[in-house]
């Protein structure tokens, strides 16, 4: 049997270093970047697929974090590197950003300077290099760290002064949630750029997207010390590829709406969890296999488990979570029909090997999951996941420690 791959977040220093190197190395003896700025990704405790309902979720930031080195220019040229993208110089003029009209991981970059200049902001162009110890395509949000990590160095380089509190914080996750959707063009909710500037160590952040809600008021922070409740919490990056996804986030979002129009609600968030019966007999003319019963009866039910959730770890009890996750990891595979056997399996065996609690994370088909598990446990779940993919024949899946940690701001 093997041992678990272990990710590990690099220090501030190490991202530092790295893309001031890598800075030199792609624009050579033009200068010194004018900074380091960096953004986590985030991994999300409770509350899937709720966003687009008007619900809850409660997310908090990774240690591993998107590093960006970052100098302005006088000009509007943009001009990127990646060392997750080698060798490839991205360049735009801002002047030609526009929805549709670039292509490629810098659409997440200048989408970002795009919508800051939509909002009234004075954007120059540009250079700049990004080195990540975020996995991509996880369902970590190494998209919202790149976003975010760039927002802050525009911000500071620009002298905007949004990152200085949390309105103007809530103020760069409407921008970046707008590069993401508009120039990106990923159809998304707002809760991992919420996450990457507004999440603090030692705190999850309630993200509320209730309609008619002000962007500060969508986001409050949770106290959640895991590490002094002697928890500590996994996250397995399972490294599934699954096909037709996008298809699928698209059917169950248009899947919800018709059901919120069935029940005469804006969003499902006005079922009251209470009456959920009632409300599913009401469906029933409209729903001969069942399906939007289904459907429903998981986002009504996560948005409760999110504030059940919220409310224990409020009161210190972050050691009873444990039954919610499970239930909405169940509620994820059988109601909402969005979970891989991946995941499940690292459910599964998390939960034989003595976890709290185990469930899916993000939107599903593959991704992560997720273990709460006791601090003295963690290398048992761990070795537990690791033999249960190898006897299935699976690909080795990556492990993460995942403490509560800092949102993105200037690094060096
Ligand atoms: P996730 O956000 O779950 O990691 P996404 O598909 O939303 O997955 O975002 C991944 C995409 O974001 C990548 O395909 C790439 O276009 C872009 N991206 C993220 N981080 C970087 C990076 N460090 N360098 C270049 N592109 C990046
Ligand atoms: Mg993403």
């Amino acid at each position: 049997m093997s041992t678990p791959e272990w990710l590990e977040s690099w220090s501030d220093d190490e991202g530092a270093r790295r893309v001031r190197d890598l800075f030199a190395r792609v624009f050579g003896d033009d200068g010194a970047p004018d900074g380091v700025w960096s953004a986590p990704g985030r991994v999300n405790l409770i509350g899937e697929h709720t966003d687009y309902n008007g619900g809850l979720a409660l997310p908090t930031a990774l240690p591993h974090r998107t590093y960006v080195a970052l100098r302005h220019r006088d000009d509007d040229v943009v001009r990127l590197g990646s060392a997750q993208a080698p060798g490839e110089l991205w360049t735009a003029r801002l002047a030609d950003v526009a929805p549709g009209a670039v292509t490629g991981w810098g659409a997440y970059v200048a989408g970002v300077a795009w919508a800051l200049a939509q909002d009234g902001h004075p954007v120059r162009g540009f250079d700049a290099v990004v080195d990540s110890c975020v996995p991509f395509g996880a369902g970590l949000s190494s998209s919202a760290a790149l976003e975010c990590a760039v927002a802050v160095a525009l911000d500071e380089t620009g002298d905007l002064g949004l990152a200085a509190d949390d309105a103007g914080r809530a103020a760069l996750v409407t921008a970046c949630v707008r590069a993401e959707n508009e120039i990106a063009g990923a159809p998304t909710g707002g809760m991992d750029q919420a996450a990457s500037l507004r999440a603090t160590a030692g705190h999850a952040l309630l993200v509320d997207s209730r309609p008619g809600l002000s962007a500060l008021e969508s986001g409050t922070p949770v106290p959640f010390d895991l590490a002094a409740a002697g928890l500590t919490l996994l996250v397995v990056d399972t490294r599934a590829e699954h096909a037709l996804v996008d298809g699928q986030y698209a059917e169950r979002r248009a899947t919800c709406e018709r059901a919120a129009a069935l029940l005469g609600v804006e969003t499902l968030r006005d079922v009251d969890p209470a009456r959920l019966d009632e409300t599913l007999a009401a469906l029933g003319p409209h729903d001969p296999d069942g399906v939007l019963a289904r459907r429903v009866r998981h986002v009504v039910t996560e948005i409760d488990r999110t504030a059940r959730f919220r409310d224990l770890v409020a009161a210190g009890r972050a050691d009873e979570v444990g039954p919610l996750m499970v239930a909405s990891h169940t509620s994820l595979r059988d109601d909402y029909e969005v979970s891989a056997r991946e995941l499940d399996l690292v459910v599964d065996a998390a939960l034989a090997a003595g976890a709290l609690g185990a469930r899916m994370t993000g939107g599903g088909f593959g991704g992560s999951a997720i273990a709460l598990v006791r601090a003295d446990a963690v290398d048992t779940v761990a070795a537990a996941v690791q033999d249960a993919f190898d006897a299935a024949g699976l690909r080795a899946p990556g492990f993460l420690l995942a403490p509560p940690s800092a949102p993105a701001g200037r690094t060096a």
